[in-house]
């Protein structure tokens, strides 16, 4: 396995603003590029006034930070560059707290990007189909967050999320549901999960009507004191994620809503899919964005 990158590498690879545009124009256009105005293969010339590169033919504008999370920000590229660095050298995840104090921003402007990085970090993972005929997939549910730190219950028991997870022997994927009824995790699974997989569950019964829908299902009765039951059945995958997920949230940031809670779960997704291949976080991060609409 590579090793990640180090602190000097990063400020070799990108010393300062211009680079980091530059990389983002590399990236997503190119010198080479077709004009979407003039349709014509131009070279592009940096616009010095603004983030911007120019056709040498007609003079159109493409912004290589739109669509992008830095676009409509008013931080520097290198300190989002370097905070996305932080995301990805880090195994429970970055407190706001901490990119305040690194970055020199606001506490505000920390919270918001990292916000950013996170929902960044779920569009780049994206969800993937998990399983395959008799291949053994994990599904389990979680509840978090209603308590505060300090011990005192927020809204009690009701105010906790709950999260749907589903896990083959790759890749974790999972979801923010209302509930834990039938109705609520079915089309989930439909959607996730590829029929014929050996699906592995507690004995929750909103998993019971799983073999109707195309599946195989064994399950482990976590209620009479097994890790695994018959047939091997386990979720000591998903536990493990859950734990991870857990850890994170608890340790490294005070409290987090409902509301944005499936960004944690997203962030934590994102680099359990990547866990033998960290080395490549960043680079994907700062090279991967949605199809740009040119402007
Ligand atoms: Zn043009």
């Amino acid at each position: 396995m590579t090793k990640p990158q180090n602190i000097a590498q990063f400020f070799k690879q990108f010393p300062d603003d211009e680079t980091c545009l530059n990389h983002l124009f590399e990236t997503r256009f190119g010198q080479g590029y077709e004009c979407p105005s003039c349709e014509r293969a131009s070279n592009w010339y940096r616009i010095k006034a603004e983030r911007a590169y120019s056709c040498q033919w007609c003079g159109h504008h493409l912004h290589p930070t739109v669509g992008t999370p830095f676009e409509k920000s008013r931080t520097s590229l290198q300190l989002w560059f370097y905070a996305i660095y932080m995301f990805t050298t880090t195994r429970n995840g970055v407190a706001a707290k901490e990119l305040q104090r690194q970055l020199g921003v606001t506490y505000k402007t920390a919270w918001r990007m990292a916000g950013l990085i996170r929902e960044h970090m779920a569009d780049v993972d994206g969800d993937g189909s998990l399983g395959g005929a008799w291949e053994a997939v994990e599904i389990d549910e979680t509840y978090v967050g209603g308590i505060r730190k300090g011990g005192k219950r927020g809204r009690g028991a009701d105010g906790k999320t709950v999260i749907l997870g589903m896990m083959d022997a790759d890749e974790v994927v999972t979801k923010v549901v209302a509930n834990v009824r039938r109705d609520t995790l079915l089309p989930h699974i439909n959607a996730t999960v590829a029929k014929g997989s050996l699906v592995n569950t507690d004995e929750l019964k909103s998993y019971n009507s799983l073999p109707d829908h195309g599946y195989r299902h064994i399950t482990v009765n976590h209620g009479a004191g097994q890790y695994v039951g018959k047939f091997g059945a386990t979720v000591n995958g998903m536990e493990g994620f859950w734990s991870q997920l857990k850890r994170s949230i608890n340790g490294t940031h005070i409290h987090v809503s409902g509301k944005h809670l499936w960004k944690y779960a997203k962030e934590a997704e994102y680099r359990f899919n990547r866990r033998h291949r960290p080395e490549t976080m960043f680079s994907e991060l700062v090279s991967t964005f949605q199809p740009s609409s040119p402007k």
